[in-house]
């Protein structure tokens, strides 16, 4: 049992990791990316979303419980877009996946014990289900790093992680420019992290050149609910 594990020593010395991952081959010659949109806690990016609408982009909107009881409206749209956006867990208060007391992630605490990070999982997903109707298949947790207790149970309790290979707008921080150029060295199978929860950012902006030029390359956006990633080599 994970207790086995759960010396205290040992957990603190071990880094957090970043998970990255690529779709799962598509068909031969495919040119499919994912682009999926974490909505962690603050506001709703309403040029960003309307954006995807207007062009007809599917992603993958990751939500915490906190996003989504913060924002009626923008979930409102969401939902009459389940055609375009597949809602997947980010966790009920958006709580990185790290076990042990003190531990942090870019300054902010993760979990005490296991059974804190199963709470954080569970009452995302049952968010997101009561929300749109949809019970969500993966999890990403806040920050994207994780540890191998957390890894382990977050499996076990049914969920796949969701890694990614392009931080377009780390954490909707970056420059237009920079998120363009980002999103100009997209390759096939690609799955691209950009934010939708901070409309004061540059990413909405940002991101619409950068996918417009993916449009005209002819890459084919996927959900992560029609595909399944494949997490790459260290
Ligand atoms: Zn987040």
């Amino acid at each position: 049992m994970l207790a086995v594990f759960a010396a205290p020593w040992a957990l603190a010395e071990q880094p957090p990791k970043e998970i990255h991952d690529l779709l799962a081959a598509g068909p031969q010659g495919s040119k499919q990316i994912a682009l999926t949109l974490d909505a962690c806690s603050g506001k709703f990016d309403d040029d960003l979303v309307e954006y995807l609408i207007r062009k007809r982009i599917p992603a993958t909107i990751f939500a915490t419980k906190k996003w989504l009881d913060r924002n009626p409206k923008g979930l409102a749209i969401v939902k009459t877009h389940l055609d375009l956006f597949d809602v997947e867990d980010h966790g009920e208060r958006h709580i990185p996946a790290v076990i042990g007391k003190g531990r942090t992630v870019y300054g902010i605490p993760g979990e005490p014990d296991v059974i804190h990070l199963r709470r954080e999982v569970v009452e995302g997903a049952r968010a997101v289900q009561e929300a749109t109707g949809v019970a969500p298949h993966w999890y990403r947790g806040a920050t994207g790093e994780y540890d191998d207790e957390s890894i382990k149970e977050i499996d076990r309790l049914g969920y796949k992680i969701a890694g990614f290979s392009v931080n377009a707008d780390d954490g909707a921080t970056s420059k237009r420019l920079a998120i363009e150029k980002r999103l100009a060295r997209v390759k096939p199978g690609d799955v691209i992290l950009a934010h939708m929860n901070k409309p004061s950012s540059d990413s909405a902006e940002g991101l619409a050149a950068g996918l417009d030029y993916l449009l005209k390359k002819d890459f084919l956006f996927v959900r992560l609910d029609q595909v399944d990633l494949q997490q790459l080599p260290k």
